[in-house]
């Protein structure tokens, strides 16, 4: 059997760590934080229930997600309430108008691929569309938190056509607890983690790879699967030797975007005022705010409301947290209808996640650009069968940007290793 080392212990490295340890290898994970879980990370602090600062969501019926939380013994509940569109200071009917049938029928047409800018002012070039190209963009930066001059029309065609609104879950208990499930098997089975140890280099031959961290430290293996995210990768923190430009020329032509996440605890649901703007039962507003898009914890009535803040903008912000907690209050304030001292009077607790700014992560998910399927193949295949990759950014399909795509993408490898030995 083999000496594995996983670098990364996010939830595709424990992952594949429990798959291997399966069929008897020996696993070590080294893991540049003081935690495992990667972007997926619950804080409690002065908050009155746990929240996640990172993935946050099942969106919809995700197969492997699903069988990991029913053997983890997980519930997951699922998303109620309503959802708000709110632009030019006014709330909006229903969010898919005429406009967006049109999208559907034109991106239906749609052959060959370019990016998203593109599409959209070719096929909805005129002043007749400007509210739908604002709004398709907005969603593009918003939702899947792409930059829109590089990413793939075709993609987002079949991911949007796959996406299931109506099926939104939060797994009880938050994404950080099938993560310390997944930990303590690891441990349970004789697997390694060893944290606070960032790896700096990766020197591979064609029998075996020696992995060197920022200490100064060699762990010795057979196989090396390397998860970490493709923000890390791009700006070349870990050195392979020898080099790989096809895989770095790989790394580069995909889209990795931001994003950052607020938190606000109230005092009480401030939406819920009947002296300010109303939004009863509110589950999701999106609106043209500069933090655009907020959500509350239904059917869980903590009165909590996360706000969204992404796309490429988020890599040409340098704000401090505290001026970012000024931006999100001036967007609530706008989106409420309520004057910042009173909304700030009723926060009980916030807390500001900059994923851009995580020097471990370098940015929240990726999204497919035109370039996407043909790096993938090449990261894929593994080098000598010594060294592999795996994660998120890795997973071909229509969840991409998912917890699903990183446990997806680790069953890939997985299989591969298996059938090697
Ligand atoms: C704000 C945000 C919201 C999200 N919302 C959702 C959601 O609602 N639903 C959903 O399904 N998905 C969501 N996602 C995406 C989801 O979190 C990821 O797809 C998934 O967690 C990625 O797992 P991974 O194991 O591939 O990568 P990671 O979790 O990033 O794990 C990689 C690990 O590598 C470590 N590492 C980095 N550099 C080094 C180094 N040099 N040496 C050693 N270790 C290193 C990192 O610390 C990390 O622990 C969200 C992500 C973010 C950031």
């Amino acid at each position: 059997m083999a000496e594995i080392v996983i670098i990364g212990a996010g939830i595709s490295g424990l992952m594949a760590a429990r798959e291997l340890l399966k069929s008897g290898h020996a696993i070590t994970i080294i893991e540049a934080r003081d935690r495992v879980g990667g972007r997926i990370h619950g804080i409690q602090g002065k908050f009155s229930t746990p929240v996640e600062t990172g993935a946050e969501f099942v969106h919809g019926k995700q197969p492997i997600t699903f069988e990991l939380l029913k053997e983890a013994r997980m519930d997951k509940r699922l998303l109620k309430g309503r959802f708000y569109s709110i632009a030019q200071d006014e709330l909006r009917g229903d969010m898919l108008d005429d406009h967006w049938q049109q999208l559907f029928h034109e991106l239906d047409k749609l052959e060959a691929d370019v990016p998203l800018a593109e599409f959209l002012q070719l096929r909805f070039g005129s002043d007749e569309f400007k509210d739908l190209r604002h709004r398709v963009t907005q969603f593009a930066e918003g939702f899947d938190i792409a930059d829109t001059t590089r990413v793939s029309t075709c993609a987002l065609r079949e991911e949007w056509k796959h996406s299931d609104d109506e099926h939104q879950y939060h797994p009880e208990g938050g994404y950080s607890t099938l993560v310390d499930f997944l930990k303590n098997g690891i441990a349970e089975k004789g697997g390694r983690i060893v944290l606070n140890e960032p790896v700096v280099e990766v020197q591979h031959t064609a029998k075996n790879a020696e992995i060197v961290s920022i200490s100064g430290k060699i762990y010795r293996a057979d196989k090396v699967i390397v998860t970490v995210p493709l923000g890390v990768l791009q700006r070349g923190k870990i050195a392979f030797s020898p080099p790989l430009p096809e895989h770095q020329a790989a790394f580069a032509s995909m889209g990795f975007g931001g994003v950052i996440k607020f938190h606000f605890e109230f005092r009480e649901p401030v939406w819920e005022s009947k002296r300010h703007r109303h939004l009863p039962d509110l589950a999701f507003a999106f609106s043209d705010a500069e933090v655009p898009t907020w959500w509350s914890q239904l059917p869980d009535e903590t009165p909590m409301l996360t706000g969204w803040y992404s796309g490429p903008r988020t890599f040409e912000t340098h704000h401090t947290n505290d001026s970012l907690y000024r931006i999100a209050l001036q967007s609530l304030q706008y989106i409420l209808r309520r004057n910042p001292s009173e909304i700030e009077s009723a926060i009980r607790h916030w807390h500001v996640t900059n994923w851009v700014q995580d020097e471990f992560s370098c940015g929240a998910y990726s999204y497919p650009t035109l370039q996407s399927a043909q790096a993938r193949k090449v990261l894929s295949n593994p080098v000598n069968d010594v060294l592999y990759f795996a994660g998120e950014a890795l997973y071909e399909g229509s969840s991409g940007g998912t917890v699903e795509a990183a446990l997806a993408s680790v069953r890939e490898v997985v299989s591969r290793i298996s059938t090697m030995n």
